[in-house]
């Protein structure tokens, strides 16, 4: 494709969740427009000041920004410009942007489409602060392969039920939707920075106000760099998925989640990978290309209903009376802290809090076990997950939480509900996952490991284990509970 020529002469692209420097669709269209262009991030306080002092996503933030400064210097350097660096910024990024912006004497903006509700917010500020001084903001598509209104039903309608939406993508999906955008091919444009000395670079998270965390003892790696590692490691097994995603014991997933989050990874890359090998025949690719497929499922579902954010899918669903009060409090706490007497579930909690990851099949289980068993709104488990997840997103958190509550689209129906304890036994058959999480259940064998208080004084005196002492008796029955849940929401339904 021969070159156009620029027709700007400065441009600034704004990272937000896409922190990496190839197959990056902004930067492309930046250094395809511009003849200089420079890349800045902003640790947005807007974002950062409700946080926990020590967060992980902070730290996996951070150290992957030192990854791109890296990549975007490499680049410079492949056509001979010298000192291209990444700008950082910390403040409100709503004020940020364009103060840059006009201190450079950029003519446009170029950012990646963000359609959670805040993110749109804060663009259209940004966007009308940068048009007072004559700058234009460009978002492109870069985070799903498919967004917004790109695959509709045949009468021009948004799909709410997964299996045609999936159909319609399959279909709609080729080689120029899954390309990449070749930023090192046009990357002569990116300008050196900083113009003077003594102009920080990316701030250390004690400069930020944050503490260090765990994360770098639980085998994430940062950056575009770990995103590379961790997909190398997982197109070895990818064969294996449709029948290893489902034990959380086994090494079944990619634990590429926080890398799609923050975009150190390119979607489009991901479903390449996936496609090629699924026309090659792999099931284990086709299953996870599905998987792929739900999150831009989920994406559209947001951006046409932005109401799911605090309301149900369903509007019937909204009437749902849910326990409170004291004992839902306690419940609530004992669901968080892996206290509530269910071996899976707590262990589940506990891989959430001491990793900030939990495997799939547990989020479907200890998300039914909250709504379900709990009879608590689905609304304060997905606050919990989202203040907890690494690879916390809004669109796919939500649509799971509704999934699971059944008020979701295309959700479970709500008189299908998990049994803690079978799902145990299928998913975690010897507990070894359970074991991993909750030692002082190690010396109990199937099946007690799966239900302590079913097991006999002589099994619980020989494993060392005091029910109430050592591991709480179950916080409630699962059978009472599943009746209080089909009264619950036929109540709803009558509505
Ligand atoms: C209650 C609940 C809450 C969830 N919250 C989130 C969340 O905040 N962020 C998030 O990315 N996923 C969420 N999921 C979906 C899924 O559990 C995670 O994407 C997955 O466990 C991440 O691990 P992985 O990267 O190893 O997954 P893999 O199995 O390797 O899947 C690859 C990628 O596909 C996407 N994906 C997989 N399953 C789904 C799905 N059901 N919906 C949407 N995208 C999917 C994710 O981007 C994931 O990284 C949630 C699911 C439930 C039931």
């Amino acid at each position: 494709m021969p070159n156009r020529p620029a027709s700007l002469d400065r441009a600034l692209v704004w990272f937000r969740r896409d922190l990496r420097a190839d197959d990056h669709a902004a930067l492309h269209a930046a250094c395809r427009a511009a003849r200089r262009v420079h890349a800045v991030f902003v640790f947005d306080t807007d974002i950062l000041d409700p946080l926990p002092r020590a967060d992980r996503r902070v730290e996996f933030i951070r150290d992957s920004l030192m990854d791109l400064d890296g990549q975007l210097q490499a680049f410079g350097l492949s056509h001979g410009v010298e000192g291209v660096r990444l700008i950082v910024r910390h403040g409100r990024a709503t004020m940020e942007v364009a103060r840059l912006a006009a201190a450079l004497g950029a003519q446009a903006v170029y950012a990646a489409h963000d359609d959670e509700p805040a993110a749109l917010a804060r663009d259209a500020q940004v966007r009308g602060r940068l048009a007072e001084a004559g700058c234009m903001l460009h978002t492109v598509k870069d985070h799903v392969v498919f967004e917004r209104a790109e695959v509709m039903t045949a009468t021009g309608t948004p799909y709410s039920v997964f299996t045609p939406y999936k159909n319609a993508w399959l279909k709609k999906a080729d080689e120029f939707y899954l390309r990449a955008w070749p930023v090192a091919r046009h990357a002569a444009s990116l300008a050196p920075w900083p113009p003077a000395v003594g102009e920080p670079g990316v701030p250390t998270l004690a400069e930020l106000g944050f503490q260090t965390t765990d994360l770098h003892q639980h085998r994430l790696p940062t950056g575009s760099t770990g995103a590379q590692e961790l997909l190398a490691d997982f197109l070895d097994r990818i064969d294996r998925y449709a029948e290893a995603r489902e034990f959380p014991a086994v090494k079944g997933p990619s634990y590429l989640g926080t890398h799609l989050r923050f975009g150190t990874v390119s979607i489009r890359r991901l479903a390449r990978e996936a496609w090629q090998r699924m026309q090659a025949g792999s099931k284990g690719a086709e299953t996870w290309l599905s998987e792929l497929i739900w999150r831009d499922f989920y994406h559209q579902i947001l951006h046409h209903h932005p109401r799911v954010v605090g309301h149900a899918f369903k509007p019937e669903y909204d009437a749902i009376r849910w326990e409170h009060g004291k004992h839902a409090d306690a419940w609530f706490e004992a669901w968080c802290q892996g206290r509530t007497g269910y071996p899976l579930v707590d262990a589940a909690m506990l891989q959430l809090l001491h990793t900030g990851y939990m495997h799939n099949r547990l989020r479907m289980v200890t998300a039914s076990f909250l709504v379900k068993d709990l009879g608590i709104d689905w609304r304060r488990g997905e606050a919990w997950f989202a203040l907890h997840l690494n690879d916390f997103d809004l669109a796919a958190n939500n649509g799971g939480w509704q999934w699971a509550a059944s008020t979701g689209c295309d959700a479970q129906p709500y008189f299908r509900i998990f049994n803690p304890v079978s799902q145990s036994e299928r998913f975690d058959p010897e507990g070894r996952f359970i074991k991993r999480y909750l030692p002082q259940l190690a010396g109990l064998q199937r099946p007690a490991i799966h239900a302590p208080w079913r097991a006999k004084p002589m099994e619980l005196a020989a494993a060392g284990l005091q029910l109430g002492r050592d591991y709480p008796e179950p916080v409630v029955d699962h059978d009472d509970a599943r009746r209080r849940t089909l009264e619950r929401f036929a109540v709803a339904r009558q509505k």
